[in-house]
């Protein structure tokens, strides 16, 4: 059966890169490829310490895991309808290119590259479907569209919501699914899984939201179980349901099953705690006009440092996330606000297996020896908080009141990202002065951010992050507070680094705060982009991986089994 439906699809996809009259047809990559495409993401065995949790609580984070992996097979189905059937045919194989497939297969939870544009990495399937399988096979963007302008207001609320598919009837009519109905067999499963989770925690707010989310997966209504999230105070982070919209290339409407399951790091939440406590302290000191200073900062979301123990579905596909910021329900964002949580050991192990053999080719001997962890999660958390600071408003010419994001349009988000960057090393160094943080974070701070540029710039410049980077990296290279050596590589002038570092955070803050498009604009057009000094240090990294691919050693451990994870 499942062979003949790989024949269909083959059939199928002939069809339709024909008909597409694809400009580059190029061969389905060979073993050696595969080989090398799945290279690219280094298998890194994810542990966190669990000894410390009492008996039933590490019960009750087996079932997390157990519930967590049906959103696998969910996401897989929500892809594209025929990742099942791929799937399992793909299992079967028994020749070394089939092997090499699956591998890739299980990296991208699909048939398509998600590295280089969705690029078919096997012969035989279509091209990457844009509606997912969110819409009925056949239909167009343009019908759908189109149908949803005919319901009523309640109606199309309903077809363009998080939690529902469009499907069409036996009659050829369309209508909305909720996955309660579409995915029951599923959800059901995950429901008494997570209700059994709920049993054996002994931690309140954990329980409660571990019991409304297994309500939601068979009521279809999230809300009640997005309140609890963010109201979640425990030892144990679980994430778990669908959330992110991206798979839905078509309108951005449907949400993707995915599952973090996660162990709070009370270590680096209390450092957060400590610095939130600084935080006016340094709206206080910023090096810009006073008068541009927040004489009481806003309040900040709340942000949780978690160690993963699991992920799945949509959390675990082609780069893995190391931090994300939910629920994306306007109604419970404008109540309750939204979390950024940061997965601390999925940074460590990209740390270790992507900053640091980056940091060998880019930096020079003396300084390669300074790139550490902690500098490097440190300033992480840094930038979060460091959105929260600065300006915030601007007083337009003709006297209107308005920001930064309008103001600086296209040109925002990149200064915006640079800016947390820049003040958030501005900001570790302020505290270092004043003895909050340890004095040895200022012999690595500089040059772990510097190898951490180049983890940024090698992405490219097409994003805000990487412009950003690549502003500043540029700054820094015309204060001098970056010199690079006669072997090529770069190396950081501490002294001149601290006075760079403080100019550039006044430049972006001012600019931010005067929503001087024109000037940002002009800065951008001639900064974005990559030297030729940079470039030579980036071309050497192509034997570095890209990213990383996680076994789940811990999940293994406290479900007594494979977790899986693509090994
Ligand atoms: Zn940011």
């Amino acid at each position: 059966m499942h062979t003949r439906l790989l024949a269909a699809l083959a059939i199928l996809g002939v069809a339709m890169t024909a008909t597409a009259g694809a400009p580059e047809t190029k061969a389905a990559p060979d073993k050696a490829e595969l080989d090398r495409l799945a290279a690219r993401f280094k298998p890194v065995d994810l542990t966190v310490d669990v000894s410390t949790l009492p008996a039933n609580e590490r019960a009750s984070l087996a079932k997390q895991v157990e519930a967590a992996r049906i959103m696998d097979a969910l996401f897989l189905r929500q892809v594209w309808a025929g990742n099942d059937a791929l799937l399992i045919d793909l299992a079967d194989e028994t020749s070394a290119v089939g092997a090499a497939r699956l591998q890739n297969f299980l990296i991208h939870k699909g048939p398509w590259d998600r590295l280089d544009h969705d690029r078919a990495f096997m012969p035989g399937v279509p091209k990457k479907p844009g509606s997912a399988n969110f819409y009925p096979a056949g239909a167009t963007k343009e019908e759908i569209e189109k149908w949803i302008g005919s319901l009523s207001d309640k109606e199309q609320a309903n077809a363009k919501g998080f939690f529902t598919t469009i499907r069409r009837g036996a009659d050829g009519k369309l209508a909305a699914v909720p996955y309660s109905l579409e995915y029951q067999g599923e959800l059901d499963r995950a429901a008494t899984l997570l209700r059994e989770a709920a049993e054996l925690t002994k931690q309140p707010t954990l329980k409660s939201y571990l019991e409304k989310r297994a309500a939601a997966f068979t009521s279809n209504d999230y809300y009640a179980s997005d309140i609890a999230w963010m109201e979640l105070d425990a030892s144990l982070e679980p994430t778990i349901g669908p959330y992110e919209t991206y798979e839905d290339e078509w309108f951005g409407y449907k949400a993707a099953f995915e599952a973090f399951i996660t162990v709070r790091d009370d270590v680096e939440t209390g450092k957060l705690k400590k610095f939130e406590r600084e935080l006016q302290g340094l709206e206080n000191a910023l090096p810009i006009d006073k008068k541009l200073r927040n004489a009481k900062i806003g309040a900040l979301a709340p942000i949780r440092v978690v160690n993963v123990v699991y992920t799945s579905g949509d959390a675990n596909r082609g780069v893995q996330t190391a931090a994300f910021n939910l629920p994306n329900d306007d109604k419970v964002i404008k109540e309750k606000g939204s979390k950024r949580v940061m997965l601390k050991n999925v940074q460590q192990a990209k740390f270790d297996n992507v900053l640091l053999p980056i940091s060998k080719i880019a930096l020079s001997p003396k300084d390669q020896a300074k790139v550490k962890f902690d500098p490097f999660f440190t300033h992480i958390l840094m930038h979060e908080l460091m959105h929260g600071l600065g300006p915030h408003s601007v007083k337009t010419k003709d006297g209107k009141e308005s920001n930064p994001r309008l103001e600086l349009k296209d040109t925002y988000s990149a200064l915006e990202e640079a800016k947390a960057d820049i003040s958030g090393l501005w900001a570790l160094q302020k505290l270092v002065d004043k003895g909050v943080i340890d004095k040895s974070m200022e012999e690595s701070m500089y040059e772990t951010f510097l190898a951490s540029s180049f983890r940024t710039l090698r992405f490219g410049i097409n994003e805000a992050h990487g412009k950003g980077m690549a502003l500043q990296l540029n700054w820094l290279l015309d204060k001098g507070a970056v010199v690079v050596g006669a072997d090529g590589t770069m190396s950081v002038d501490r002294k001149k680094m601290k006075t760079a570092v403080a100019a550039l955070t006044t430049e972006i803050m001012e600019l931010q705060a005067a929503g001087d498009y024109a000037r940002a604009k002009a800065w951008l057009e001639k900064d974005v982009k990559i030297r030729p000094e940079t470039q030579k240090l980036i071309d050497k990294m192509t034997a570095v991986p890209t990213d990383i691919k996680p076994r789940f050693v811990t999940a293994e451990e406290v479900t007594g089994a494979s977790a899986g994870g693509g090994s």
